[in-house]
């Protein structure tokens, strides 16, 4: 079985050399564990804050060791109670195309209704990322104006169809013209193209003169002072994510119209999605409800083979993905 090691901790954009793959032995299952074959892998912007050796609110990777992240696999062996060949499995074992561990390092999915790999994706984290934002930290209300940046990846395309479904009127910014049909086949109320213009101030003005009460913050930079200019007085914004930063290899300057934050009162709250996992019961029943609706068409971007993975992973920084980028194994 092969997988994917990181060789060094880098500072820039991640390359080819940075990884290696690797062909391992995969050993039958001891008393207490499950042999899982995966059958898609994650690839996600925050593991580019793990390749740079340097510890945030999570460990850095290890050297020389499988890449972690989140992958939905099928048990085909099995000496765990509780898991039988045939089931489908969670794991954060990362990018390999089987696994022998503990039955207790994976975390049993029920696939009668959504395929395996939304599990990563719209009914996973990615999913719960999107409604803890609008939900609890921009706290959006039915007949508000939200700002959705990378509108069209995964976290994005999932938040613009809840705030849809809460009855709320979607701003929604991507990168071409492609990606912009896209956010209307979704329900967003206006789709701007950030690379089409260099005012995104004027061009979020001009589709919602009146401004937002709502901020959800994917990218950081230019987008995050658009965002200060165009919030409304008492507007709220979620800092989740500034994927603009991850490969900048010195810190860049800030913007210089923080002021706003006082005059307009703004309320701005980062926020790590597995801080807020007691919110999961209601996001499952509300997303079981709106799709039940008919209202969350998922999306998907996939590249075949564990050997595609870092590649899969760069282009999340290119915007080669709509909706949530996988890899198949
Ligand atoms: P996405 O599927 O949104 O992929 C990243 C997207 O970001 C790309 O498709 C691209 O779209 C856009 N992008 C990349 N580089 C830039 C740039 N320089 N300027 C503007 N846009 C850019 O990834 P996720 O949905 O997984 O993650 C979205 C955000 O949410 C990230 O910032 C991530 O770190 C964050 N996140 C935070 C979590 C938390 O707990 N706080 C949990 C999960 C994700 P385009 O073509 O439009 O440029």
């Amino acid at each position: 079985s092969r997988e994917i090691h990181l060789n060094a901790y880098l500072k820039g954009a991640p390359k080819k050399e940075n990884y290696s793959v690797v062909e391992t032995e995969l050993p039958a299952p001891a008393e207490g564990q499950v042999t899982v074959r995966n059958l898609y892998i994650s690839v996600d912007p925050y593991m580019r804050g793990r390749m740079s050796g340097i510890k945030t609110y999570i460990d850095p990777f290890k050297l020389g060791a499988v890449m972690e992240g989140g992958a939905v696999g099928e048990v085909v062996e099995s000496r765990f109670e509780g898991l039988k060949p045939g089931d489908h499995v969670m794991s954060m074992l990362g990018w390999r195309e089987a696994y022998t561990a503990s039955g207790k390092a994976v975390q049993k999915i029920d696939t009668s209704l959504l395929p395996p790999q939304a599990f990563l994706g719209i009914a996973g984290l990615t999913g719960l990322t999107a409604y803890v934002g609008i939900r609890r930290i921009i706290d959006l209300q039915a007949g508000e104006t939200m700002w959705m940046s990378a509108g069209a990846g995964a976290v994005g395309s999932a938040g613009i169809q809840f705030a849809k479904a809460m009855g709320a009127n979607v701003v929604a910014t991507a990168g071409g013209q492609e990606k912009c049909d896209y956010l209307k086949t979704i329900g967003a109320d206006h789709a701007i193209d950030y690379k089409a213009t260099d005012d995104l101030t004027a061009a979020i003005r001009a589709a919602v003169p009146e401004g937002v009460d709502g901020y959800f913050e994917n990218v950081g930079g230019t987008h995050f002072t658009a965002a200060l200019n165009t919030l409304k007085q008492f507007g709220r914004m979620a800092a989740c994510g500034m994927i603009q930063r991850y490969n900048d290899a010195e810190p860049a300057s800030i913007t210089d119209n923080l002021t706003f934050i006082v005059g307009k009162s703004l309320k701005i709250q980062g926020f790590i999605v597995s801080n807020h996992l007691d919110i999961q019961p209601e996001f499952i029943k509300d997303l079981s409800n709106w799709m039940m609706a008919g209202k969350i068409t998922p999306a998907e971007t996939i590249m075949d083979g564990i050997e595609k993975a870092p590649e899969a992973f760069t282009g999340l920084f290119a915007g080669l993905n709509k909706g949530k980028m996988l890899v198949k194994i």
